[in-house]
């Protein structure tokens, strides 16, 4: 007689059922198997006995030890929240000298400065990111363009690097820019003190300008490119990256975007969908699509990067998340996809003024009239009022996925987040029945296509998925021919 041990299952296929356990582990029977399992009659002799023993969904005598070893292996996958707060983004302005269509955070006119961060705000901020625990903060400079207010980034990165000195933590930084007006000067301070830079590349000439736009003028793809080379000339290739949207303009295009990741040089791509912020929010019914569209052209897309992957290494960013979290026992936070959800834990947000929010996307709704996520502000709130606050832990009790109604009994439970503001934004609370809305759409289809992805997966293709993992190359024999 046998135990058995906590698991999440699913109808996979006709004859076929997924099982996942809460160390992440998962595996597939027939019908028929999973009726003899739950029904403690499943051959001890068997394959599938054998398998289910050594990867925890059921145990014999050793039922204790296996309960340990499945607390153990959960806490691994949940080291990330140890590091309480890494992430820490400065919206230096919001002035932009682009006017993007989807702009989630309704930028302001590029001589609108009552929006810009003083460099007395920033000085309070360094102090605080510096009380959390983490021993690496990440500085990010958002805007708006950030460079914009460029004075003020010079400041922060030296003041930040004096305070990790005193300290004794390591600082990184990453200035988030749209790189049209980046100057020699302003690359040359980046590359003397390490800050890598994040830009946006939607895709080819007619797509990115489709969108992507100055704020007098026309699209922004040509600058852009220039702008790229002189970056990667003085702060080095790898010191760039970029990130794509997908628009209603893009989202039947994603191989053509693809292709022009891989003309620019890109050492891989995130495929993101569009949130609904901001000007995306406005313009919902030109820019947006519905989510089983985005995720039918983004499996598709990702076939495509795989098998380009037999002449190249190119990972789909968020594949290689989600296929470590399938296929590997580590932890993997990811601030946008993790339980509990990153909202102030793993990231936060300093509007110009000072205002603390827990993510991006709280900012981007305070924008929008609603500030309802605030969690206070550096010039008048100490770390522990912000950080160890009722707000903050209200809303993390409210943003895991263990105990949200749908997701905890969903088979891709141990794999996926949630994400309490765009809860709120839909609902009005930041915990709601997770089925049928967009967020829980998009997760599941995607999970459901690389759970097939694996199924069907020849021996190539799946060193091509651990080459993404590992960040090793090297797994691929390469064809040129191909
Ligand atoms: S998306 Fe970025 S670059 Fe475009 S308008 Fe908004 S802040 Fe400016
Ligand atoms: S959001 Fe959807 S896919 Fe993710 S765990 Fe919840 S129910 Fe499952």
């Amino acid at each position: 007689m046998y135990r058995i041990l906590p698991f999440q299952f699913k109808r996979f296929s006709k004859n076929e059922v997924l099982i996942v356990n809460e160390c992440g582990d998962y595996y597939f029977l027939d019908d028929y198997s999973f009726d003899s399992f739950v029904r403690h009659q499943l051959d001890e002799n068997s394959e599938a006995f054998l398998d289910l023993k050594s990867k925890l969904f059921l145990a014999q005598d050793d039922f204790e030890v296996s309960l340990e070893k499945i607390a153990a292996r959960y806490r691994t996958r949940k080291l990330f929240l140890r590091e309480f707060t890494t992430l820490h983004m400065l919206v230096i302005t919001l002035r932009c000298n682009q006017r993007c269509e989807y702009c989630q955070v309704s930028c302001a006119e590029q001589d609108a400065h009552s929006y810009d961060m003083s460099e007395d705000v920033a000085e309070k901020i360094v102090d605080m990111i510096f009380c959390a625990p983490t021993s690496h903060p990440k500085i990010e400079f958002q805007g708006g363009e950030p460079l914009l207010n460029w004075k003020v980034i010079e400041h922060t990165v030296k003041y930040a690097k004096s305070v990790a000195q005193k300290t004794n933590k390591q600082v990184s930084f990453v200035i988030c820019t749209n790189l049209i007006e980046i100057s020699k000067e302003q690359l040359e301070f980046c590359r003397e003190h390490d800050v890598a830079i994040s830009t946006s590349l939607d895709g080819p000439v007619d797509i990115h300008d489709k969108c992507r736009k100055a704020r007098i003028g026309d699209g922004t793809y040509r600058k852009f490119v220039d702008k790229l080379n002189l970056a990667r000339e003085i702060v080095g290739f790898d010191g760039v990256d970029a990130l794509m949207t997908t628009t209603a303009y893009s989202v039947n295009c994603l191989k053509d975007i693809i292709d022009e990741y891989v003309l620019q040089g890109m050492g891989g791509i995130f495929i993101r969908s569009l949130n609904p912020y901001g000007f995306a929010a406005e313009q919902a019914n030109i820019l947006g699509y519905d989510m089983r569209s985005f995720v039918d052209n983004y499996l598709e897309a990702l076939k495509y990067i795989i098998q380009l992957n037999k002449k190249i290494f190119f990972p789909e960013h968020f594949a290689t998340l989600l296929f470590s979290r399938i296929l590997t026992p580590f932890s993997t936070g990811f601030v946008d996809l993790q339980s509990p959800s990153g909202c102030g834990i793993s990231g936060v947000i300093y509007d110009f003024d000072g205002s603390v929010f827990p993510s991006d996307e709280a900012r981007m709704l305070a924008r929008m009239g609603d500030r309802h996520f605030s969690l206070g502000n550096v010039l008048a709130d100490t770390y522990e009022k912000i950080f160890s606050g009722v707000k903050l832990k209200q809303l993390t009790a409210k943003a895991c996925v263990e105990t949200t109604p749908s997701c905890a009994w969903c088979a891709y439970q141990a794999y996926c987040g949630t994400d309490p503001v765009r809860n709120y934004l839909e609902t009005g609370d930041e915990l709601r029945a997770m089925r049928g809305s967009p967020f829980c759409e998009k997760h599941r289809l995607i999970f459901y296509g690389l759970f097939s992805i694996l199924k069907n997966a020849t021996d190539e293709e799946m060193d091509v998925i651990w080459s993404w993992i590992t960040k090793n190359p090297e797994l691929v024999k390469r064809h040129e021919s191909c």
